[in-house]
């Protein structure tokens, strides 16, 4: 797959340029979160999946590669007030969507409307400042919460 061998060509200049090495287990971490069915995956969700196949990688072995993602620009770290973190991979470069999420039964489902950048940039302007990121939550309950309650 094209978009992988991409990926990892992104890891292996961010790893040479900050002296780092390639290791097996990084590798292995890699495979298991751009495979990872679903997104948004938390630190224990990843851990519990690799756990089963590859006992000895640990939990902060995982919780730092995942950091390192974000850093090299593969990984959007994402917090929906739960008290954890996310994370999800990029799906291409320059790519942003937003989130509505269920406080029924965590549900979360992805979004991507050009109106909000549209208006941020209005809002931006009205006030002199320059934008370099948003993010959009929208939580509520979602049709199937609604419908059990
Ligand atoms: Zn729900
Ligand atoms: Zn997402």
């Amino acid at each position: 797959m094209k978009l992988k061998a991409e990926r990892k060509k992104t890891l292996q200049k961010y790893l040479a340029k900050e002296h780092l090495k390639s290791t097996k287990q990084r590798n292995i971490i890699f495979d298991e979160f751009f495979s990872y069915p679903g997104h948004h995956v938390t630190v224990k969700d990843l851990y519990e999946s690799v756990r089963k196949y590859c006992p000895e990688i640990g939990y902060a072995t995982i919780y730092r590669t995942l950091k390192l993602f974000k850093d090299c620009g593969l990984a959007f770290e994402r917090n929906f007030g739960e008290g954890r973190t996310r994370y999800e991979p990029v799906k291409f470069e320059g790519e942003h969507h937003d989130h509505l999420i269920c406080i029924g039964c965590g549900e979360i489902t992805e979004f991507e409307t050009q109106q909000i950048e549209y208006y941020s940039q209005e809002i931006a302007k009205l006030n002199d400042f320059d934008v370099t990121n948003y993010k959009l939550e929208l939580y509520g309950y979602c049709s199937a919460c609604r419908k059990n309650k």
